[in-house]
């Protein structure tokens, strides 16, 4: 049996970034990423964008934030799983491997439509062979539909009307992103997709999908795109390797503030539903960058058990529908009140909880705003503040 210093399942931006920070920060090798894509790290943002706007085959963009540093060793399109915490192994095929610290990266897969024929024609976006095979399929269509207005809905929709496909989006939300962001943020949404020529059906659901593109909605009426992108949510696939006692929580393997669910065994990114250092409760994050950060935590905690580190960033992401780039930080579990500065060309939305203290921020065209929101929230600072300009040093 070949046994490791570590063993990081998945390729996705925790993993790399989890192996580069163990490494970086001295943990005992051997390292090893295990990962089920059958493609080398690439990024996943620009599939949903430049990616899918470009009219020829998906190209993939390399990841870059985070490099396997040398004789860390990865294989690819290989699966693990039978994670046995007590004795500290995983099998793999049939092969067993043996580790002394586990980082679990394994990240999220979309939901399948529910109430769709087995055979009937739907796509889904997260790996490059999904964007491969989504991009193929726009280039023969005149019309596409897509299913659910969350950033990936949006942000594909715009995509294909960019290429020239007469797009529609379905939605049970009143405006794309209202349940989310609130009415202003989806209003200004909603206005760059049409800008754009995407029809947007609201307040529809699709209730079924006949093979091999007969979609039918609750309004009565059917359509019959020539391309289908099913966009409504994501599965957490920390429970893929639940460990032993540790308790996975809605497909998310629970850890601590050191994003340790048990001892030896840490979890980053999507797959994660992690104590937060500062809120002190445990958030559910599904963003780029965090996979990032909590990837390098997790690295550096695995590589130093006895000095391990707390999560504290504020998760945030950017997401670009067209032209239009938004940024966000947030805890990312509501917002009691919402605050909407408009400038020209830009506005920011301050939100806040039921006491007033400050929870997210959204900018458009305000990069200021979107870094002095990070570092209020970060203090937890009253939504007072923000309104009236205030702020702290990076030191505060
Ligand atoms: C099209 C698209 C656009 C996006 N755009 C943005 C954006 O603009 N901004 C933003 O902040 N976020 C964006 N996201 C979300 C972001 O990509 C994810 O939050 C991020 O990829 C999560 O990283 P991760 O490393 O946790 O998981 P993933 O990137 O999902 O990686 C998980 C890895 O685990 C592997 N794996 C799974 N199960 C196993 C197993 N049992 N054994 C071995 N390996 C396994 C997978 O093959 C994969 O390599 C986008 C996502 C998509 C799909």
């Amino acid at each position: 049996m070949e046994s490791y210093g570590l063993i990081v399942l998945g390729s996705g931006p925790a993993g790399i970034s989890a192996a580069q920070a163990y490494v970086e920060a001295g943990g005992p090798g051997p390292v090893i990423v295990l990962t089920a894509d059958a493609d080398a790290p690439y990024e996943r943002p620009p599939l949903s964008k430049e990616t899918l706007t470009g009219s020829g085959p998906a190209e993939p963009t390399p990841l870059t934030e985070a490099v396997l540093p040398d004789g860390v060793e990865l294989r690819l399109a290989t699966v693990a799983g039978d994670i046995d915490p007590d004795r500290h192994t995983l099998r793999t095929g049939g092969e067993l491997l043996a580790f002394d610290r586990l980082i679990v990266a394994t990240g999220s897969r979309p939901v399948p439509f529910p109430g769709a024929d087995a055979d009937a024609d739907i796509h889904t976006l997260r790996t490059l062979a999904d964007a491969t095979a989504l991009s193929r399929a726009a280039t023969h269509a005149r019309t596409a539909l897509v299913i659910g207005s969350g950033f990936i809905g949006c942000e594909a929709a715009a995509s294909l009307a960019r290429r020239g496909i007469a797009t529609t989006i379905v939605t049970p939300e009143s405006t794309p992103q209202a349940d989310r962001l609130g009415p202003y943020a989806a209003q200004q949404i909603s206005s760059w997709l049409t800008d754009l020529g995407v029809e947007l059906r609201t307040g529809v659901s699709v209730t079924a999908i006949r093979a091999p593109r007969t979609v039918h909605l609750d309004d009565g009426t059917t359509l019959e795109p020539d391309l289908i992108l099913a966009a409504v949510g994501i599965i957490p696939q920390g429970e893929v390797a639940a460990v032993g006692e540790a308790t996975a929580y809605q497909g998310r393997l629970v850890a601590d503030e050191h994003l340790q669910v048990t001892d030896g065994v840490w979890v980053a990114g999507d797959a994660a539903r992690a104590m937060h250092g500062i809120v002190g409760r445990a958030l559910d994050v599904e963003h780029w960058g965090d996979a990032l950060a909590m990837g390098a935590l997790a690295g550096r905690n695995a590589a130093a058990p006895e000095q391990q580190q707390v999560w504290s960033e504020v998760p945030g992401f950017w997401s670009t529908i067209g032209e239009h780039t938004l940024q966000y930080a947030a805890w990312g579990d509501g917002f009691e009140r919402a605050e909407v500065a408009e400038r020209v060309g830009g506005f920011t939305i301050w939100y806040a909880d039921a006491e007033d203290v400050l929870v997210g921020v959204l900018a458009y065209n305000a990069d200021a705003d979107y870094e002095r929101g990070r570092r209020l929230i970060a203090a937890q600072a009253g939504i007072g503040v923000a309104l009236s300009g205030g702020d702290l040093t990076p030191e505060e």
